[in-house]
């Protein structure tokens, strides 16, 4: 199987990659120049391409011996709405605009994974499809990929993702069994009620009253109705009332949003019902209206056990037993790639870029980069994967 000594030979190249990408971050469906990057990179590799699947997306096609098996890999290449803060030479070129997540280094390791694959052709069977993604943060660039005929086109038996993860020591490749990453879901609440003057609350209905009943109310879902050794966040973000200059005016409405998130679907459907249930039952406490929506945006994503345990064989067979897990606890942060996973089977996997010499903190802080003692760690884990799959 490819090791990371393996593809060292490709760690500069690598690294010019995953620094020039950086330097040049774009948002979702606008990685335009990352995107025609990707596809010209490929090309001058001899790898199939086609281009322009949900807006931006880049999907390559390596072909190895004769195989009636097809798998894909996954990486996103979008970047955050941020100001990156690391004033490293290659930062980024774009204010308000940031890789702080490691898209990056997932695109430049899916890269390597592709330059290695195009010329061992001769070591796996069937075909590999690597599918290189827009706008993963947020705005569901996997679904619109989907809705867009990618698993039609290039059907295959099974997808599989890998994210960067600080904290967790360089070069461990860590597969969760079952639940990877919680539903990542909005919600919001509107308070109506009757304004009035701040000396004479009893002519009117106190909206900010019920929200900050709301506010500590909602805590009782996640401490009380779901299972402690269960999972669910509910949290408030964002609460907007009245006018500072107004401070002797009892709002009329008091408008909340928050997140909400949950490992499966039960807690997920529970935490629903119940945002709305106790919003209408405070309001109905104070005399006013309620008005609850949630909006469901990420499915929790969840490994299939076939494909889990194809990550950890590829793992030890590359990274070797001491630095494979298969025991990582989920993270309650959300990922698109549950879009795929909830249609064919597939499993995602953390690589560890935890590093003294390269302290980064954690995802979407100003002063993140992607470790690029990782490449190498990364692009073989994809190959060995490949090579163990497509046996
Ligand atoms: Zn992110
Ligand atoms: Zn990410």
């Amino acid at each position: 199987m490819p090791t990371p000594e393996d593809l060292a030979p490709l760690v500069p190249a690598m690294t010019a990659w995953r620094q020039d990408l950086h330097r040049h971050p774009e948002l979702g469906f606008e990685e335009r120049r990352t995107a025609a990057f990707v596809a010209e990179t490929l090309r001058g590799f001899g790898i199939e391409v086609a281009e322009g699947i949900a807006r931006t997306g880049v999907v390559g096609t390596v072909r190895g011996r004769p195989g009636n098996r097809a798998i894909a890999l996954r990486a996103d290449m979008d970047a955050l709405a941020m100001t990156e803060a690391t004033g490293l030479a290659y930062a980024s070129a774009t204010p308000g605009r940031m890789h702080a997540c490691g898209h990056d280094g997932h695109t430049a390791m899916l890269l390597g994974a592709a330059h290695w694959l195009a010329r061992h052709r001769d070591r796996f069977a069937g075909t590999v499809h690597l599918v290189f993604q827009p706008a993963e943060e947020s705005l569901g660039g996997a679904r619109v990929m989907v809705e867009e005929g990618l698993l039609d086109r290039f059907p295959v038996d099974a997808i599989y993702g890998l994210h960067n993860l600080p904290g967790l020591l360089l070069g461990t490749i860590a597969v969760p069994k079952g639940p990877v990453l919680a539903s990542s879901d909005t919600w919001e609440v509107s308070f109506r009620g009757a304004g009035t003057h701040g000396a004479k609350p009893h002519l009117g209905t106190d909206a900010a009253l019920a929200a900050a009943q709301f506010v500590t109310a909602l805590q009782a879902i996640a401490s009380r109705e779901v299972d402690p050794l269960g999972t669910a966040v509910v949290s408030v973000g964002h609460i907007a009332a009245g006018d500072a200059a107004a401070p002797n005016v009892i709002p009329a409405q008091v408008f909340l949003k928050g997140t909400a998130r949950a490992l499966d679907e039960a807690v997920r459907s529970h935490v629903e019902t119940r945002i709305a249930e106790i919003a209408h039952a405070v309001a109905a406490l104070h005399r006013l209206q309620a008005e609850p929506r949630y909006i469901r945006r990420l499915s929790p994503t969840v490994n299939h056990a076939t494909q889990a345990a194809m990550m950890v064989r590829a793992a030890q067979a590359c990274a070797g037993p001491a630095m494979t897990r298969d025991d990582h606890p989920p993270i309650t942060a959300g990922e698109d790639f549950s879009e795929f996973l909830a249609r064919i089977p597939g499993a995602y996997a953390w690589l560890g870029t935890g590093d003294p010499a390269h302290p980064e903190g954690w995802h979407h802080n100003p002063h993140f980069d992607f470790n690029d003692a990782a490449l190498a760690h990364g692009a073989a884990f994809w190959c060995s994967l490949v090579e163990t799959e497509l046996a």
